[in-house]
């Protein structure tokens, strides 16, 4: 039976703005629930409550595309019994009039409207959608049995090419310590490169994080492509490692985060007029690196020079509005 039919499976359903004939059904293994367009929760039959919560999130930009058929096809291979599911997951397909238009937002970029920033942006069709992804992220996670762990992992994959081609982004987790085991568990998934983050953002992953007290990352797994032009080959870690923990095998005892490159924020280029300069090609890698004493940018006010030799750049982005964060530069960090 395929409860998605006519659309071949959650995705399809998804793009083509359905709803299921059945929202609640169960297969030999789990119980799925149609929640709400492009949201679906996995419970499995033989559930431990003490198993693992794990929010799945892709399409937050709506072009990013291989990870939303990667994390398709993992739901297709759960709902088909080909693969186990040992803990209870909500997956979510966020931006989904983006999506169908192959576009990485329509009004607005999702991921600047989580942390209630979307009051702030009431004409944007993102800024709905925004609202009730903070809904069902919070209600799946106050439905999770007390001391279950929650994760959140929402994927991406980026505008530009990378240095280092995929890496994380640790939100700012205020007071609580950073978890290795996550931290080694990305490295299996051949994410070596994790910017730790230092202020609060307005990211979905911040949300679940401050919010719902979950381990979340924004995982950039490569670059984007259109439907059906992926190289998936390029994604097998994160699927590889994604299907493990899915099924109950992904954790480890003695967690190793050697080699991982860790970086944290130093500052934000910010553009403050219409006269702003960034000095780096239009090009230019997330994780260049930046010599002492190169200048990075210029505004009316403010040059940006890069110290010490060690500073890379990420997310440099000249087209921002002004007052908005042209790129940020980092540095290399370590663990307490
Ligand atoms: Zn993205």
């Amino acid at each position: 039976m395929n409860p998605f039919a006519p659309a071949r499976d959650f995705l399809d359903l998804t793009l083509q703005g359905h709803t299921p004939q059945q929202t609640s059904w169960h297969t030999p293994a789990l119980q799925a629930q149609w929640l709400g367009h492009g949201l679906l929760q996995l419970t499995p039959h033989a559930a431990n409550p003490q198993q693992e919560q794990i929010l799945l999130s892709t399409g937050i930009h709506g072009n990013e595309t291989a990870p939303i058929e990667i994390l398709n096809s993992i739901i297709n291979d759960l709902l088909n019994g080909a693969l186990p599911l040992a803990c209870r997951i909500l997956v979510v397909l966020g931006n989904i009039p983006a999506m169908q238009s192959g576009k990485r937002f329509v009004d607005y970029d999702m991921n600047r409207l989580f942390d209630g920033a979307h009051a702030k942006q009431p004409d944007a069709s993102e800024a709905r959608r925004a609202a009730e992804l903070e809904q069902a992220a919070s209600a799946f996670f106050a439905a999770a049995p007390a001391g279950a762990p929650r994760r959140h992992y929402d994927l991406h994959t980026a505008i530009r090419g990378s240095v280092f081609e995929r890496f994380a982004i640790y939100p700012f987790i205020h007071e609580r310590q950073h978890n290795r085991e996550q931290l080694a568990w990305l490295r299996a998934a051949d994410v070596e490169t994790v910017l730790l983050h230092s202020k609060p953002a307005a990211t979905y992953s911040y949300y679940t994080s401050e919010r719902c007290g979950a381990d979340a990352f924004t995982l950039e797994l490569g670059k984007a492509r259109p439907f059906g032009q992926n190289e998936l080959a390029r994604f097998t870690g994160i699927d590889r490692a994604l299907r493990e923990r899915l099924s109950g095998h992904g954790t480890t005892a003695t967690p190793d985060i050697s080699g991982m490159r860790l970086f944290k924020a130093k500052y934000d280029i910010v553009k403050h007029s219409g006269e702003f300069v960034l000095h780096l090609a239009d090009d230019v890698e997330n994780f260049t690196a930046l010599p002492h004493g190169m200048t990075i940018a210029e505004d009316v006010e403010v040059r940006y020079v890069a110290d010490g030799g060690e500073e890379r750049i990420l997310f440099p982005n000249p087209k921002v509005g002004i007052g908005l964060r042209a790129g940020i530069v980092i540095e290399p960090a370590s663990l307490d």
